[in-house]
């Protein structure tokens, strides 16, 4: 037999995350290193989406959504990120922020494109542009502050440059690009004339009294960039695949006809919880989430300080890289490894979010119940 996987599959083997959780399954560990939030759904979300099932809604929607639900993010849009969009054609919902993602690739870039990507990255952005076979080009990130200069960014644009990816707040670093930084890469992606795709499912995770800024909304943004989000995060739904991207029109249309390719329309039922919820959940909803996350990342921190693995205090989203480097350990793999079976704790290696590097780094996510993670945070202290 000479059949073979196709070449891209390498891209999609296992990652790291997923490599970690299953040993953490197989030792009965707590799991840090995967980004999932078993924080409890509100009930308003819920309801709603049993309400939808039982009234019917349960076959094809729309390609690019329920009306009620592209109105309701226009409205969360307009209210939170002063972002405008027309709900009739400049939203389209996906399989939440990860299928807007796909599909903006496959609609706006061709094989050969290269998009700039921040690093330490999210995986996730890497596989889906090499599985749209665009390319992608690294400006690393300074820690403490994940910072980087506009000299970084003129040393890899070329002429095949064709977009640049923003997640803000970030994953795994936890950065939140400045004022100063947003403006600096509205100048650069309006002077090279790139599109700007937005990863923004951490929106409503910000500590410190820091706010959320959408780049749409910077000057000469607007008809360049697709704002993707979704709510996984902020309603502890990633299993439901709900997310969007907001965009120009002429834009939106390609990226709803892929969205109807690939995935046909996000479930329907769900579409109705989350339009209610964004409908009805109002500040205190979203105060109480950064008064929980901001006690978490407190706790996760402690820990980790007492533990000797310094943290880098996230400004946002709902995970810390901490150095490692002090473990026993050949390499970040080993290292995590010898926390995992000296604690129980698991936690993703640093090479995960770099192409080339990060083997001081772990990161350790922090949404989870307060008895448990509280329990992590026992544990690492104990080491
Ligand atoms: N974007 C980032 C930066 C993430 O960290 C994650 C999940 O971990 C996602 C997107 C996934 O979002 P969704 O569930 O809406 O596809």
């Amino acid at each position: 037999m000479t059949l073979a996987l196709g070449k891209r599959h390498e891209w999609v083997m296992q990652s790291e995350i997923r490599a970690m959780s299953i040993a953490c399954d197989r030792r009965g560990g707590i799991n840090l290193s995967q980004g999932v939030c078993d924080m409890e759904v509100p009930v308003e979300v819920r309801r709603a989406a049993q309400e939808a099932m039982e009234a019917g809604l349960n076959t094809y929607t729309r390609y690019d959504g329920i009306a009620e639900l592209r109105r309701a993010i226009a409205a969360k849009e307009e209210r939170f990120a002063g972002l405008a969009a027309d709900p009739e054609t400049e939203i389209v919902v996906s399989a939440g922020a990860t299928g807007a993602l796909f599909c903006t690739c496959l609609a706006l870039l061709d094989p050969g494109d290269e998009v700039i990507v921040f690093e330490p990255f999210y995986g996730y952005h890497i596989s889906t542009l090499v599985a749209a076979e665009a390319v992608p080009v690294y400006v690393r990130l300074e820690p403490p502050d994940w910072t980087f200069t506009a000299r970084d960014l003129e040393a890899v644009v070329t002429a095949r440059t064709k977009a640049l990816i923003i997640n803000t707040p970030a994953n795994p670093s936890g950065k939140v690009f400045s004022d100063a930084e947003l403006s600096l890469l509205a100048d650069f992606a309006v002077s090279h004339d790139l599109f700007v795709f937005t990863d923004e499912i951490y929106e409503h995770f910000l500590y410190d009294g820091r706010r959320h800024v959408a780049p749409a909304t910077l000057r000469g943004m607007r008809e360049r960039t697709v704002t993707i989000s979704g709510l996984s995060k902020t309603f502890s739904i990633t299993g439901w695949r709900v997310g969007y991207a907001i965009c120009d029109a002429a834009w939106a249309q390609a990226i709803g006809y892929f969205n109807d390719l690939v995935y046909v329309c996000a479930p329907a039922p769900l579409q109705a919880g989350v339009a209610r919820g964004l409908e009805v959940l109002g500040e205190e909803y979203y105060r109480g989430l950064v008064e929980a996350f901001t006690r978490k990342r407190e706790m996760i921190c402690r820990s980790l300080e007492k533990a000797g693995l310094r943290p880098f205090r996230p400004a946002g989203a709902y995970y810390v890289l901490a150095d490692i480097s002090g473990l026993p350990g050949g390499d970040d793999k080993e290292k995590v490894m010898y926390l995992l079976d000296r604690t129980s704790v698991a936690a993703v290696p640093g090479r995960a979010f770099f192409n080339g590097g990060g083997e001081d780094l772990a990161r350790f996510c922090f949404a989870k119940e307060d008895p448990v993670l509280a329990e992590a945070c026992r544990r690492l202290e104990a080491l």
